[in-house]
């Protein structure tokens, strides 16, 4: 199984970090060792003092395929989530900096929380507004109606590099927003069904 991670896929969190709009969606990956399911807690790693949530939906690919075409790839997920990819933001400054590969920064352990799923239908998509609460308060809201590269133009284009598999997971990007996590966090993402119902995809605390 792997996770592929989409970056810069809403234009208002690339500007919220001065970084200019992707002309293709920017791709980067973690193992997965980064996986954090259950509602398990996640512990602040040591090797950084800034650990950033970033609120993402998540698709999972529900069969094998490869140089997809965008109007077939529907046919590729039938379930979403929400997830946060984690990020060590002062490491990554770090190696965007010195023009490294930012693994360390994105891929470390636990950097990927994951909630439970629901069918594909539930959902009014292309519009999908989700939020991230932190300890009750919202932090991150957004839709993927906004999103710069569709779930379909994503499954595409990562799949004419990477052969997808039943199982993976892909991280479709983080709308603006992103923020420190602290120790004693309480972080829930929801998302709305096309009736506008609540549905949690995940809590856990931050220890
Ligand atoms: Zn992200």
């Amino acid at each position: 199984m792997k996770i592929i991670c989409i970056g810069r896929n809403y234009a208002r969190h690339a500007k919220e970090l001065n970084n200019p709009l992707p002309e293709k969606p920017v791709v980067f990956m973690k193992p997965s060792t980064a996986l954090l399911v259950n509602g398990k807690p996640f512990f602040l790693p040591d090797f950084s003092e800034e650990i950033h949530h970033e609120l993402e939906v998540v698709i999972k690919i529900c069969r094998n395929g490869r140089h997809i075409e965008p109007q077939y790839a529907h046919k590729y997920f039938r379930e979403i989530s929400l997830g946060i990819d984690f990020t060590a933001r002062d490491l990554q400054a770090e190696c965007k900096k010195k023009g490294h590969p930012w693994e360390i920064a994105k891929a470390f352990d636990d950097s990927a929380p994951l909630g439970r799923f629901f069918p594909v239908e539930d959902f009014a998509l292309p519009s999908l507004p989700f939020v991230l609460y932190k300890n009750e308060q919202p932090v991150q809201q957004g839709n993927t109606a906004d999103m710069l590269f569709s779930f379909s133009e994503i499954i595409s284009y990562v799949s004419r590099y990477f052969r997808l598999l039943q199982g993976d997971l892909i991280y479709t990007g983080t709308p603006e927003g992103v923020g420190p996590v602290q120790r004693g966090d309480v972080l829930k993402g929801v998302f709305y069904t096309r009736e506008g119902l609540a549905r949690e995809a995940f809590k856990f605390k931050v220890l």
